[in-house]
């Protein structure tokens, strides 16, 4: 038995599944989840001693790579001044001025501890602010795991069928309305329908649980003139792509402006931070400010707020994400030379499809086949010729600063000799 096999038959006693988010526990490719003590740069370390290169970089948070100096280094530092305040503090000061002066649409902001809690507070201040109570989401997005979120999400939930989970209050799911993604004419017709109703329309702008389904910049800007004429909020989750497909997001990538904005995973230099943020009238509805209350012990940690703080600074001139796409156009011309495979990517997020279809793909309705069906033997392929991806054939797949062009070709080498 490996210490991994070991070790999850321990933690299958004390927690369930073994595991604290479902998709680390390998149930969507089968096998023993290996067991991880740490990483460096672009490689993760198992317990068995065996390096890994990491193309998962934590579901996105570690754009710089594991380890990054300067955001330890600022973690370390604020652990030493003291880790938890509970009272006003300069650090999140820091990390707010810091992006409110560089997104022009986020003009106040509130740090929360997940993405989960920034969507939740997100979609409560857009009632509060209409109030209004249907939310409309789209089929395959996923936004955490609040119950009005749970429905025809992606993600560990990829493949349920209705419900996407036990124990969602109904009541609160009848307040969810579902499009499917790059139909117009499908938008159109429900905003007719509930065209006094709807408090706010919540979109991944790039898709990025259900495989990648890149938008076109049209429709999502047809949704925000949608919701401007009736009068909801739109608000962007931009929890994988913020601060990923350049300082801005998507939001500032394809020109729109969101009311709300949700962040996650980078803002938090891999620490647990969330936030949610938009413009100047409907940030002043958060208590104290305003009616709409959301509060939190944690909120805030100085050292999240610090390592945070530390990534943003090594991203905000941009150089980065230049060097991140040259590195992603090389991956996707790699791996798109590889029969069978169709390969998605925006920036240094991509996804690599087990199927010959024809690109591009922006709806679950283009997707001609099963991505789980093919992934789980060539995931396993993979991880033995020591490349780990996310496990699952529905998560994409991250570059970061610690990736090079020798580990891309890596990786287009091990797909092709385990997709032939
Ligand atoms: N929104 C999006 C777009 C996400 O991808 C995720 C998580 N992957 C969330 C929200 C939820 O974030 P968290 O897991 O930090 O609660």
């Amino acid at each position: 038995m490996s210490k991994s096999e070991d070790l999850f038959e321990r933690a299958k006693r004390v927690s369930p599944g073994g595991v604290h988010s479902p998709v680390r526990a390998f149930k969507g490719v089968g096998g023993t989840p290996r067991f991880m003590t740490g990483g460096n740069g672009a490689m993760l370390r198992d317990v068995d001693g065996r390096e890994l290169l990491d193309f998962c970089m934590a579901f996105g948070p570690l754009i710089l790579g594991h380890g990054n100096r300067r955001v330890g280094d600022a973690a370390v530092a604020a652990i030493d001044r003291g880790w938890s305040l509970g009272t006003a503090e300069p650090y999140s000061l820091a990390l707010a001025e810091f992006i409110t002066r560089r997104i022009p649409w986020v003009q106040s902001i509130r740090f929360v501890n997940s993405g989960t809690e920034a969507v939740m507070s997100a979609l409560r201040v857009a009632r509060g602010a209409t109030g209004r109570d249907l939310i409309l989401k789209f089929d395959g997005c996923y936004h955490g795991h609040a119950d009005a979120m749970l429905i025809r999400s992606g993600s560990g939930l990829a493949e349920a069928t209705e419900p996407d989970s036990a124990g969602l209050d109904k009541a609160t799911l009848g307040g969810t309305l579902v499009a499917p993604l790059n139909d117009e004419a499908a938008l159109d017709a429900i905003f007719a329908r509930h065209s006094n109703d709807i408090a706010c329309a919540i979109i991944e702008p790039l898709p990025a649980n259900y495989g990648l389904l890149i938008q076109r910049p049209e429709y999502l800007r047809h949704l925000a003139a949608l919701c401007r004429k009736h009068g909801a909020l739109l608000i962007l989750d931009e929890v994988i792509s913020g601060f990923r497909v350049g300082f801005q997001g998507c939001a500032g990538l394809f020109g729109i402006e969101p009311d709300l904005v949700t962040y996650g995973k980078v803002i938090g230099g891999g620490f647990p931070v969330g936030a949610y943020g938009g413009k100047r009238q409907y940030m002043e509805l958060v208590a104290p400010a305003g009616p709409v209350y959301q509060a939190g012990t944690l909120s805030a940690n100085p050292v999240a707020m610090s390592a945070g703080l530390a990534m943003l600074e090594q991203l905000a001139d941009g150089r980065m994400y230049t060097q991140l796409e040259v590195l992603g156009a090389e991956l996707e011309r790699r791996l798109a030379s590889i029969p069978g495979l169709t390969v998605q990517r925006l920036g240094s997020i991509f996804w690599p499809y087990l199927a010959a279809n024809a690109a591009p793909l922006r709806s679950l309705g283009d997707l001609k086949a099963k991505p789980a069906a093919p992934f789980g033997p060539v995931f396993h392929k993979l991880l033995d010729a020591g490349i780990y991806l996310a496990p699952s054939a529905f998560e994409v797949g991250f570059l970061s600063a610690a990736h090079t062009a020798a580990h891309v070709e890596k990786l287009a080498a091990e797909m092709r000799a385990a997709l032939g």
